[in-house]
């Protein structure tokens, strides 16, 4: 007891030797709390019962709104899971993190994050992830002492698609809470079920009234449920901070995306926030007014008595949780860089300011949020004078948040307006075309692409590659890669190889000024060569995107396998290992430096790979690790330990083959008994399971065991 409260205080001793004593006059609602903070993935609050959807089954999110605070208008800075997560833990705007978009950036190790300023606080932190676009490298790791984002055997090295479903995350926080810990946690948990596709479990999909996106909103929604649960009977849940943050919605075609990632309208932006739990001034509650996502950081420490750093752009929301007023409505900024660095369209920058958004586009946007919440009527002509106050506002503003977010308003002459556009942001008042396409006009190309897609997926190849080809025709000069994506998947499904690299080879040519989009063909036209056996052809195309990227970790794989098809094992273990330099916790991957050690009969250095495997879950049911394995242990004279995998193996595979191994081992660790029960079951399997020589190989043992005197 004593020892608890002692580490239960080094929070509360932090926060008396750091805070400012102007700050705070008296002490933190939640100081020495817990801290749980649940990111819904691609979740919209208007979803969610507590925010009003009737066809909802969300009962654990509309129990923690219950109980607590709801946040009924709380804006995402972008529709992207990077930036706004980065946003989210370090409170301030993309703009001035850096991160601007997924894949192409990591948070910066300058930036300070909320497991940072908790663990100097004296927290102990884990993170547990769902997708690969929050993966440890893209920088969200920084103060996390466990970053737990291993995404199951099936994740292949720079696989942006790889994510595990809410029950499997569940099982990672039930191995967490097990840990014995003596000091007050912060748990980050991620849960992406209703990112697309859509495909939730039946039951959850029939709670939902057979609409998929909620169906995979239950889903998740289960998933705090038994967290919350679990909380609850080890008697934390009232000593924990609960937060859950949508990090930015999803569209159903409304403007005409369906999805997200391009767009800023209210579909793609608005999500939920709930505070719940220790330290709360106010339950059941709802707070009208405006939050955004930058404002959670510093509401979060200031409730636990933790320092802001000084570099936050957001406000805390705390006298909002306690039912203070606050005059006027917060400023949002809003942006995605989606469609300019993938299809070359221009930048979207928006402000969200009183009652009006207004959107920067070569066809610019204005909107009266209160009077139009659905955005149906454009008024950028009809109130020119407003749009141009606004554009001042959201250059002065994304001026000032560019850098520490101190700097005052003002307005902005042409040279800074120049400086602004090389970050993104273009004003709609600027020269029409400047910037690139709008991207409602890319929109309508990018929307018959996917349609064509679903076509493709019902075997209309005939017909797709028709439409692709004039697609691909109609879009030459805008350089979109999404028509070359598209007759690529044409191709391969027709087989028709002469036809992929031909159209791999032009996809490269038009976009050779553009590496990170080339990298993609290359990618893709180096697969094809392995795949066709011509190695060499696969490693030159593979040398050619290293020397753009040399961290490419699909690539470093590929080359990796292209040396195994060689036979040059030295070479192969090399480019996994540096594939894995930049991949960590990559199961596939680890597996194959695995193998290249035992190619290369280095059983020391199989041994060192093995551990980490046999750790994650994913090689705790892999029958061919668990083999290999136990016959390393066998080997390094550790008999105990290869006895613990075959049992698991037999548990997992109970055939004729597993019990026959398992017995011999059970036989020479004087296990008499257990071997001959073993050996019979390998002998009882139906026949042909046993092959003639193991068979006749049992049948001695059995008799030489039984012959011994019992043990
Ligand atoms: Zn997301």
């Amino acid at each position: 007891m004593k020892r608890t409260t002692r580490f239960l205080l080094l929070p509360l001793l932090a926060t008396a030797l750091l805070a400012p004593s102007c700050r705070r006059s008296r002490p933190a609602p939640a100081a020495g709390a817990n801290l749980l903070v649940i990111t819904l993935d691609t979740t919209r609050s208007d979803r969610l019962g507590c925010y009003g959807d009737a066809r909802a089954d969300t009962p654990a999110l509309d129990s923690l709104a219950r109980a607590g605070v709801l946040f009924e208008s709380c804006y995402a800075p972008a529709p992207l899971t990077l930036p706004a997560h980065c946003s989210l833990f370090t409170g301030r705007w993309p703009i001035a993190h850096g991160v601007r978009n997924n894949g192409r950036y990591a948070l910066p190790a300058r930036e300070t994050t909320l497991a940072e300023a908790l663990s100097a606080a004296g927290y102990d932190t884990a993170a547990l992830i769902a997708a690969y676009v929050l993966k440890g490298k893209y920088g969200l790791d920084q103060g996390f002492a466990w970053y737990e984002d291993r995404l199951g055997a099936a994740e292949k090295p720079g696989d942006a698609d790889a994510e595990i479903p809410a029950d499997r995350v569940y099982a990672k926080f039930r191995d967490w809470l097990q840990r014995p810990r003596r000091r007050p946690f912060f748990l980050w948990v991620h849960l992406y079920d209703p990112h697309k596709p859509y495909a939730p479990p039946p039951e959850f999909l029939k709670a939902a009234g057979d609409d998929p996106y909620r169906g995979e909103v239950a889903c998740a929604d289960h998933a705090v449920g038994q967290m919350l649960a679990d909380l609850r009977g080890r008697g934390l849940l009232e000593r924990t901070l609960v937060v859950v943050a949508g990090d930015h919605g999803e569209a159903f075609g409304e403007h005409g995306e369906r999805g997200h990632g391009i767009f800023c309208y209210e579909e793609s932006v608005r999500v939920p926030l709930l505070f719940s739990g220790a330290g709360l001034p106010r339950r059941a509650a709802r707070v009208p007014q405006r939050a955004r996502l930058v404002d959670v950081l510093p509401t979060v420490l200031e409730l636990l008595g933790v320092p802001v750093p000084g570099s936050c752009q957001g406000t805390s929301l705390a006298g909002m949780l306690a039912g203070r007023e606050e005059k006027g409505q917060r400023p949002v900024l809003v942006e995605s860089l989606y469609g300019r660095e993938l299809n070359n369209w221009a930048p979207l920058t928006a402000l969200i300011s009183g009652r009006h958004k207004y959107i920067s586009l070569p066809r610019a946007e204005l909107y009266d949020l209160d009077s139009d919440p659905g955005e149906r009527e454009n008024l950028f002509r009809k109130h020119r004078a407003e749009a141009r106050r606004l554009d001042d506002e959201l250059a002065a503003f994304v001026a000032a948040q560019r850098g520490s977010g101190a700097a005052a308003k003002r307005s902005l002459d042409a040279g800074e307006r120049r400086k602004l556009e090389a970050l993104g942001y273009v004003s709609g008042f600027a020269a029409a075309g400047r910037g690139g396409l709008d991207p409602k006009e890319g929109i309508v190309f990018q929307e018959r692409c996917a349609e064509l897609v679903a076509a493709l997926d019902r075997g209309e190849t005939a017909r797709v590659e028709t439409e692709a080809l004039r697609l691909a025709e109609e879009t030459a000069g805008l350089k979109f890669p999404f028509a070359y994506l598209l007759l690529h998947h044409v191709y391969q499904r027709q087989r028709r190889w002469d036809k992929v690299e031909a159209n791999l080879r032009r996809a490269i040519a038009v976009f050779a000024a553009d590496p990170s989009q080339s990298a993609v063909f290359q990618g893709n036209l180096a697969e094809l060569y392995l795949a066709r056996g011509e190695g060499d052809a696969a490693e030159k195309v593979a040398a050619a995107i290293l020397a753009a990227d040399p961290r490419q970790p699909r690539v470093l794989e590929l080359l990796g396998r292209a040396a195994e098809e060689r036979g040059d094992w030295p070479r192969a273990l090399d480019f996994y290992l540096r594939a894995q330099a930049e991949e960590r916790n990559n199961y596939s991957l680890a597996k194959k430096v695995l193998r290249a050690r035992l190619k290369l009969d280095d059983r020391r250095g199989a041994l060192e790979a093995l551990e980490p495997l046999l750790d994650a879950a994913e090689g705790r049911g892999d029958p061919d690790l668990l083999f290999t394995a136990a016959m390393l242990f066998v080997d390094s004279g550790d008999d105990a330990r290869a006895e613990a995998l075959l049992a698991r193996l037999v548990a997992i595979e109970p055939t004729a083959p597993r019990w026959f191994d398992f017995s011999l081992l059970l036989a020479r660790r004087g296990k008499t008994a257990q071997a001959i029960a073993g050996m019979e079951k390998a002998l009882a399997a139906p026949a042909g399971q046993l092959d003639e020589e193991r068979r006749r190989a049992a049948l001695r043992a059995l008799r030489a065991w039984k012959a011994r005197p019992p043990r």
